[in-house]
């Protein structure tokens, strides 16, 4: 190995290292959360490129979002890799249509929707369907998850009817809404994002000489989160290899947060089934978590149910020990937002950097309350989510004035230069306006201009068409330009990242897991499943300090309907603690019913209870706890003497 090759290999464990020193071919590491699965990709392409078995311009990477594929960028230039591409599956999509396009289609490539729901409602409009506003949301998700899971308008009916899918109308109407939508973009010239797919596995599968060419270039793949790959992602992906198999993935089954749009760990699981050769690696230490957070995540991930074999395995917490941690009840929202953001005040007058925190939700709604709180208390913040940024009417307007000069010549003038002078238009004056909205939108328009020397500086030809389709994929990617301070993010946003200090808030049954898996009719466990990978997700962020909090009613004066915790909670919060429910394998009489306690449910999962009727006690439907004979035998008795006495139902505490 080369002196590179020698510090390639430096804070790698055995099992990373042979990851990394795999020969070219297929590699697949399983491995849970912050076991260094990103950290051996990018110092298995390092390897590779450094050591002259692949050129760097050959190395295709993959990611699902904008900020992954950045870091990915960041850390193969620490590496001293040069010119590898680390993209999302729909920027490399993207970058690859603009090339092959003209020469398939003869033509500039069309252009990326915007305007999404107008054409779904127009669609809708057409087949009679409903076109109020959430109906359309529900059609939109609907198609993009039957784009990606490959299947058509035709085969929508037939295919749904198949797995006993719960649709948002009569197949025959959704279906109409589906093909009347493609109808229309096609007519707009225009592709979503997952035409940006389709299309360029299509052409890469129809077009031999444009895929030989491809496969010329491109030599060396990665995928990183690989768990939630879609079917039209791995088709995309396959069209990339050809018959080839120099393919390296890495994931976690047990992340797996996408499945409701589409994506599955199947392929990552049966990965040496299609290449028996493979290198497979397994990674059980976690470098990223205190042994206290690692605890907590095993027994998090340890009650999930139906794990496909193959994703069953406990992380070994190899960092210092750390504060246990902590879980906190609270009367309303704005209570567990003060408390939180009090908190954060203490870490960061200890010394922990703003930027080393994160206030992670399920839902981006939740964020407000926290904006709201953190703005109080002058602690700077970030949204990592469309919502505050791309979603704001002066971008929306900006884009609109960028797109609409696309024709504009940049003449050497530089990208920022035109972008600045086209905001200058609707408000981008050269000194900030003193406060207030004018002050908020000026600050936006700036952000854009940044945006624009960010692109200028990592891409060569930059310009505006391209900026704006950058601009585009980071709106849907929901990245926001990045600012020291605190990070408020959705889970599903904080896949892959981490910080010293992560707050999990909101952890109320109906928000995680959120209600509409609690209403799902098919009364299927999967989607609550999902929720749990989410919370795993998580927890998962910490490196040190975390902190389980909820609330028991949305505001304060108790408006809304009382709350209760999550069911994921069950198990986790320490006996001794203020917040804690009977000891397990107990019986709990009328002092400690919960409030709905005509509804008595498991305490290790909160699902229904089905059993006895008297006591209303038995087996949990929804998790594996059992009576025991000997716990039955005591709860018997204990019925006779007490059940009628207390004239309400009771329920037990399973282990
Ligand atoms: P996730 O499943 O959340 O994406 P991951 O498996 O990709 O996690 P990484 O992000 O690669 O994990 O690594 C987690 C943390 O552990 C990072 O801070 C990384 O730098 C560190 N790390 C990884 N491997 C080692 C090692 N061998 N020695 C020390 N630190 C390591
Ligand atoms: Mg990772």
């Amino acid at each position: 190995d080369s002196e590179h090759g020698n510090r390639l290999s430096e804070g790698l464990d055995p099992e990373q290292r042979e990851a990394v020193h795999a020969p070219r071919g297929p590699v697949c590491v399983l491995a849970g959360a912050g076991t260094g699965k990103t950290r051996t990709i990018t110092r298995r392409i390092a390897h590779l490129v450094n050591n002259g078995h692949v050129a760097a311009g050959q190395v295709l990477a993959v990611t699902f979002t904008a900020r992954a594929a950045g870091e990915m960028r960041t850390r193969l230039r620490a590496l001293g890799v040069q010119g590898a591409q680390a993209r999302t599956f729909h920027a490399a999509a993207l970058r690859q249509l603009r090339y092959f396009w003209p020469r398939v289609v003869g033509d500039a490539p069309w252009e990326l929707l915007d305007g999404k729901l107008r054409l779904v409602g127009q669609a809708a409009q057409r087949a009679g369907a409903p076109t109020d506003r959430e109906s359309l949301r529900d059609f939109a998700s609907e198609i993009e998850w039957a784009k990606a899971s490959l299947i058509t308008p035709d085969d929508y009916g037939t295919a749904t009817a198949k797995i006993g899918r719960e649709i948002p109308g009569p197949a025959e109407q959704v279906s109409a809404v589906y093909s009347g939508y493609e109808a229309l973009k096609t007519r707009a010239r225009s592709m979503d994002f997952d035409d940006l797919l389709l299309h360029t596995a299509a052409v890469l599968e129809e077009h031999h000489d444009v895929a030989g060419e491809f496969r010329e270039r491109y030599r060396c793949f990665v995928v990183d989160e690989y768990q939630d790959v879609t079917p039209l992602q791995q088709r995309v992906l396959d069209a990339w290899l050809g018959n080839r198999d120099d393919l390296t993935v890495v994931g976690d089954a047990n992340q797996t947060i996408y499945s409701f749009a589409g994506a599955s760990p199947r392929p990552l699981l049966d990965f040496s089934k299609r290449f028996p050769e493979a290198v497979v690696v397994r990674l059980e230490r976690d470098y990223r978590s205190t042994p206290q957070v690692v605890a907590l995540a095993n027994k998090v991930i340890g009650a999930a149910r139906g794990r496909p074999a193959g994703s069953r395995l406990q992380l070994i917490g190899q960092r210092p020990d750390g504060p246990q941690p902590h879980f906190a009840e609270f009367d309303d929202e704005n209570a567990e937002a003060r408390a939180v953001v009090r908190r954060i005040r203490k870490l960061l007058d200890a010394g922990v950097s703003a930027s080393e925190v994160a206030v992670l939700y399920r839902v981006n709604a939740q964020s407000e309350v926290y904006e709201q709180a953190l703005t109080e208390a002058e602690i700077p913040y970030q949204v990592r989510g469309g919502e505050r940024f791309f979603h704001r009417p002066e971008v929306r307007q900006a884009m609109h004035v960028l797109r609409s000069n696309g024709e504009l010549e940049i003449g050497a003038n530089t990208l920022p230069d035109v972008v600045r002078k086209l905001l200058s238009t609707i408000g981008l004056t050269d000194e900030p306006p003193t406060g207030g909205a004018m002050r908020e939108k000026w600050e936006s328009l700036l952000a854009l201009v940044e945006l624009a020397e960010e692109f200028a500086a990592a891409v060569e030809d930059a310009d505006l068409p391209r900026f704006v389709g950058e601009l585009v994929l980071r709106a849907e990617a929901q990245h926001p330009p990045t600012v020291e301070g605190v990070t408020l993010a959705s889970l599903h946003a904080a896949k892959g990242l981490e910080w010293d200090a992560v707050f999990l808030v909101g952890l109320t049954e109906g928000t995680l897991p959120i209600q509409h898996v609690l209403s799902d009719a098919s009364g299927g466990s999967e989607g609550i499943e999902e929720e749990r990978r989410l919370f795993y997700v998580g927890v998962t962020r910490a490196r040190e300090h975390l902190w389980l909090s909820w609330a028991l009613t949305r505001s304060a004066g108790g408006g809304g309907r009382p709350r209760r915790r999550s069911r994921f909670l069950y198990g986790l919060v320490p006996d001794d603690h203020p917040a804690a429910l009977p000891a397990k394998g107990t019986v709990a009489g009328a002092s400690s019913l919960r409030r709905d306690a005509a509804k008595p449910e498991c305490r290790t999962c909160a699902g229904p209870l089905i059993g006895s009727v008297a006591v209303k006690l038995g087996r949990c439907a929804s998790c594996p706890s059992d009576v025991d004979e000997q716990l039955l035998g005591r709860l018997k008795t204990w019925r006779a003497d007490r059940a009628k006495q207390l004239k309400v139902p009771a329920y037990v505490v399973f282990t």
